[in-house]
């Protein structure tokens, strides 16, 4: 950590509030056993499941309150993500918390061993703004499945969300076990003094090195889902019109706002020109004539992203879109063309509605132009050459991979969800976020009869034979 990154903490806590009464309590309700209880975890997940489904109204208005989000996308990708992870996590949890039988050598005979799952402990869960609901309780049902504590923090970014989170999780949910902190870096900084036993961040990676410095402070471990330029790649065989569609609903759901969105298209000029006119064709069946009046089109969060994608619609040229409203916090959905490779919108993550097309003759010049960047969240391929799918799913390393299509294997229960390298470190969903969430004690039980003398000094010439006969 730099000296400025640790100053920054400092300052920020001088002033900030005191969470050790909490995690101190909430610590104690951990060491009494309470949610390691496989059926106060079932009901915590039953009681998830139903926030969801009785507060759907409130949380569709929390949601279009801070993000513009439309009624299907806060549904589809938050509501009913978080129900159905808790219901998936609730069916398997039984199974997931055996103990897992391994193979004991001779050299270890008469005995047995196997793997344990334990809970963590006491969990911290930093969510990120632009899916507020999901980000949080995705993470705190994966740890209520692993018999933790948990202590989540929502995005201030997204105020009406992480208030709501705040009203509704002491209603549903064990207060004892479970509690909510809203609040800014002041607030996030002082829950970062503590020593939790796991802290699961969502969010950029700037902040994610100032979250890791201070969790190696208490040597906490770390799961860090981050971001990145996810890459497009569109081989001249693909059905341009299916890969039209299907960039244009990843790229301009959410406004742009997701962090597996396509980042960006890497296509030859001949599909560029064939292209683009159909992703064109896909805004307008999506979103209408004018997407600020659809209300399946979301907001951009606030101003200072405003600002910060509206400076970006200089890179090359605006080819569709391109049209704004800071008031509103309107960006059309915008296709740049001719942009070029160290041109500004190449440099970071866009994170909103501008797609950039950049040219790119052959795969070849794709995996090494991907390759020479930070390892991506998310890689995308269109193609019905196999030979190329293989070489990117090989070639190019990034944290998930979807052939032909975007976004979509969030749909799959049983993949993990994580980056690789500057996109992140561990992952979740499903029994992937059980295992981030648990430690797999290694057990052994020996019987006390026979007690072999072999292994026992004094060292003879024959022990020595045997056990070299025995390994
Ligand atoms: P954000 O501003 O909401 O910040 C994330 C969290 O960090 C918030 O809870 C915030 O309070 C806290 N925070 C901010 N500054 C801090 C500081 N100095 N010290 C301590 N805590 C601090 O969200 P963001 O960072 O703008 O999120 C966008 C990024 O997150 C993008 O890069 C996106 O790709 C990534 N993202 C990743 C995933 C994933 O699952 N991999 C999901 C969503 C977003």
């Amino acid at each position: 950590m730099t000296e400025s990154a640790i100053q920054n903490i400092e300052q920020s806590t001088a002033s900030a509030p005191d969470y050790t009464s909490v995690f101190k309590d909430l610590q104690a309700t951990f060491r009494s056993g309470r949610s390691r209880d496989l059926a106060w975890r079932d009901a915590q997940l039953a009681a998830l499941e139903r926030m969801m489904a009785e507060r759907e109204a409130e949380i569709t208005e929390a949601l279009h309150q801070d993000l513009g989000k439309p009624p299907l996308e806060s549904w589809t990708a938050e509501i009913s993500y978080v129900g159905g992870d808790a219901a998936y996590c609730r069916k398997r949890l039984r199974r997931w918390s055996k103990p897992r039988k391994v193979h004991t050598p001779a050299i270890a005979q008469p005995g047995k061993s196997w793997m344990q799952p334990e809970p963590l402990g006491t969990v911290l869960i930093i969510g990120a703004w632009n899916y507020p609901l999901q980000l949080t309780l995705a993470g705190l049902a994966a740890a209520i499945a692993a018999g933790n504590c948990a202590v989540i923090k929502p995005s201030e970014l997204a105020p009406a969300t992480s208030a709501l989170i705040a009203k509704l999780v002491p209603d549903y949910l064990d207060p004892d076990c479970i509690r909510v902190v809203e609040g800014g870096i002041p607030e996030t900084s002082a829950l970062l003094e503590l020593p939790f036993d796991h802290i699961l961040y969502t969010g950029n990676g700037v902040v994610a090195r100032i979250v890791m410095a201070a969790a190696a402070k208490n040597l906490t471990p770390v799961t860090l889902e981050l971001g990145g330029k996810s890459p497009c790649v569109v081989l001249p065989d693909a059905n341009l019109e299916t890969t039209a569609r299907r960039i244009a609903w990843g790229k301009f759901s959410n406004a742009g706002q997701t962090c597996i969105a396509p980042d960006y298209i890497l296509t030859d000029a001949a599909t560029e020109s064939k292209l683009v006119p159909l992703i064109g064709d896909a805004i307008r069946k999506m979103y209408g004539d004018d997407p600020q009046a659809s209300d399946s089109y979301g907001q951009i969060v606030n101003e200072r992203h405003f600002d910060r994608l509206s400076s970006l619609l200089g890179s090359g040229h605006v080819e569709i879109g391109g049209q704004s409203d800071r008031e509103a916090r309107y960006i059309a959905p915008t296709v740049l063309c001719g942009v070029a490779r160290d041109s500004a919108v190449m440099q970071e993550e866009i994170f909103g509605p501008i797609l950039p097309v950049v040219r790119s003759e052959t795969l070849d010049e794709s995996i090494d132009f991907i390759r020479d960047g930070d390892k991506p969240l998310a890689g995308y391929i269109f193609t019905k050459d196999s030979a190329a799918e293989r070489r990117f799913i090989e070639e190019v390393s990034c944290g998930n991979t979807c052939i032909n299509d975007t976004m979509m294997f969030m749909a799959v229960d049983e993949l993990p969800f994580g980056g690789v390298g500057a996109s992140g470190m561990g992952a979740y969903s499903g029994e992937h976020g059980f295992r981030t969430f648990s430690h797999m004690k290694a057990v052994m039980k020996r019987a006390w009869w026979p007690d072999l003398a072999l292994r026992y000094a004094p060292y003879t010439e024959q022990k020595f034979k045997t056990l070299r006969r025995l390994r």
